[in-house]
C-alpha cells in the first residue's frame, strides 16, 4: 500500500509517502512557513535522493497539502502518477484525551472528538485537525486514519496519571497526565525487544526520547505504566526550551514579580527555559552545547549537567515504578547520536544493573546497536525512532479491516 503519512503543525505540514510493503518511504519533505508568500517547500525523492526546493506563497494548509500532492507527481522526481495511488493518508494527531487508546478511522465523529481534544492541547489539535479537512477536500476517496501521540499511555494506572489537585478538575476539565511520543516509544521498546530476542510480555524496559522535545517512559510488559509528560508536553525532564518539572509556586510567584500575563509566562516555560536558559541563552541544540563545554564554556556544561542529572532521577524513578530494569534504550536527535549524553547518564548506575561499554557506546550515527557491556544486567541500546512507519502501519491494519 502507499500510505501518505502528515504531521501537520500551526505553520508547517511535515510529509512521508511510505511503501508498506517494504516499510520505506518513497519521498519525504517539509512545508514551512505556511501563511506567508515566502512559504517554503522542500521534498526528496527517496528513489534517488533528488531534492527539490521551492519559495512560493502557500497561504493555508489546503494550498500546502496541494502543492505536497502536485510534487509527488513532479515528472522527473515525483513517487506517483495519480493521486487515486495513495491508499490512505495517517495523520499524527498529538492529543487524543482519554477518548482514543489507539489509532481510528477517521469518521465526522471522531473529528469531533480530536476538536473538543483541542481543549487540551491548543497549540496542536487545530492544525492536525485542518490537515484532516484538506485532505478530505482534495483525496476525498482515500481513507484517512489519526494517530495519537497519547493513546500508549493510556494503559497508565490512575496512581500515575492523577495529580493531587482537587477531584472536580478531573470531571470538569479533563485535567491529569496523558504523556506524549506515544508512537516513538510504541516502536523504540518493540525493536529493543526484538533485538534482546525477549518477548515484551516479560520486560521492564525504559525507553528515553532525547530530541528537542523530551520524554522517559517505563515500559512493563510491553505497556505504558508511566511517562515523564503530562497534560501537556511541558512536563518532565529538561528539554531544548522547555522548563520540564517546576515547583507549581515558582510560575504564580513569577508572574506576580514580573506583572506577567497568561500568554508571556507561558512562552518563557515553552520557548526561553530548558537547555537555553540554562546555558545562558547560548542554544537550545545540543551539539552546539558540547562543542562549547569542551571548549571551556561553564553554562554550556551547567545546561549538560542538568539535563543529564534530570534524566537519571526519572532512570532510577522509573526502575523503582516497575521493580526492576531489564533494558534502557535511548532514542531522538540526542539519544541516537550523541554518545557523551547516554555516556554520562550510564555513569554510577552499575547499582541498577547498568554497565556501559564505552567502546560500542561510541556510535554517533543513528543506528540500532547494543552498547551494553557483554553480561550487563541491564542491555542498554540505541533504537532510531521511525514515528512515521508506524503511523503508516497503523493505518495500513486500519484500511484493510474496512
Ligand atoms: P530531534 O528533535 O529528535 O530532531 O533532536 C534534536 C536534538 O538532537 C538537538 O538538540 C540536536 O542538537 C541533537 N542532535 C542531533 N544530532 C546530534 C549529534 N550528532 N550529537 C549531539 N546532539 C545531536
Amino acid at each position: 500500500m502507499k500510505i501518505l503519512v502528515l504531521n501537520c503543525g500551526s505553520s508547517s505540514v511535515k510529509f512521508q509517502l511510505f511503501n508498506t510493503e517494504t516499510e520505506k518511504p518513497m519521498a519525504k519533505g517539509l512545508v514551512e512557513r505556511i501563511g506567508t508568500s515566502t512559504a517554503k517547500l522542500r521534498y526528496q525523492s527517496m528513489h534517488d535522493g533528488r531534492k527539490i526546493e521551492k519559495t512560493i506563497e502557500i497561504l493555508d494548509h489546503t494550498v500546502a497539502i496541494r502543492r505536497v500532492l502536485s510534487t509527488l507527481q513532479d515528472k522527473e522526481n515525483g513517487a506517483i502518477t495519480q493521486p487515486s495511488e495513495i491508499d490512505a493518508v495517517g495523520h499524527r494527531v498529538v492529543h487524543g484525551g482519554e477518548t482514543f487508546s489507539e489509532s481510528v478511522l477517521i469518521t465526522q465523529e471522531v473529528y469531533n472528538q480530536i476538536d473538543i481534544c483541542a481543549d487540551l492541547a491548543p497549540l496542536h489539535n487545530p492544525p492536525n485537525l485542518k490537515g484532516i479537512s484538506a485532505c478530505q477536500r482534495l483525496l476525498p476517496n482515500s481513507p484517512q486514519v489519526a494517530v495519537f501521540d497519547t493513546a500508549f499511555h493510556q494503559t497508565m494506572p490512575k496512581r500515575a496519571w492523577i495529580y493531587a489537585v482537587p477531584a472536580i478538575l478531573y470531571k470538569r476539565h479533563a485535567i491529569r497526565r496523558y504523556g506524549f511520543h506515544g508512537t516513538s516509544h510504541f516502536y523504540v521498546s518493540r525493536r529493543a525487544a526484538e533485538i534482546i530476542g525477549k518477548d515484551i510480555e516479560e520486560l521492564k524496559i525504559i525507553t528515553a526520547h532525547l530530541g528537542n522535545g523530551c520524554s522517559i517512559t517505563a515500559i512493563k510488559n510491553g505497556k505504558s505504566v508511566d511517562t515523564s509528560m503530562g497534560m501537556t508536553p511541558l512536563e518532565g525532564l529538561v528539554m531544548g526550551t522547555r522548563c520540564g518539572d517546576i515547583d507549581p509556586a515558582v510560575i504564580t510567584h513569577i508572574m506576580a514579580m514580573e506583572e506577567l500575563r497568561l500568554s508571556e509566562i507561558n512562552a518563557m516555560m515553552n520557548k526561553h527555559s530548558g537547555l537555553y536558559a540554562l546555558s545562558g541563552g547560548l542554544s537550545n541544540d545540543m551539539r552546539e552545547l558540547t562543542e562549547e563545554a569542551m571548549e571551556g564554556n561553564a553554562a554550556a556544561q551547567l545546561a549538560i549537567d542538568v539535563f543529564v542529572y534530570r534524566l537519571k532521577k526519572y532512570i532510577g524513578a522509573y526502575a523503582a515504578a516497575m521493580g526492576g530494569l531489564d533494558a534502557l534504550v535511548f532514542t531522538g536527535g540526542i539519544g541516537e547520536n550523541a554518545a557523551n549524553i547516554r555516556g554520562k547518564c550510564c555513569e554510577n548506575m552499575e547499582f541498577l544493573g547498568i554497565r556501559l561499554d564505552k567502546k560500542k557506546n561510541a556510535v554517533t550515527r543513528a543506528i540500532e546497536a547494543r552498547i551494553s557491556e557483554e553480561g550487563s544486567p541491564v542491555q542498554v541500546l540505541t533504537v532510531p525512532t521511525a514515528e512515521e512507519l508506524v503511523i503508516a502501519l497503523d493505518t495500513q491494519g486500519i484500511v484493510k479491516k474496512m
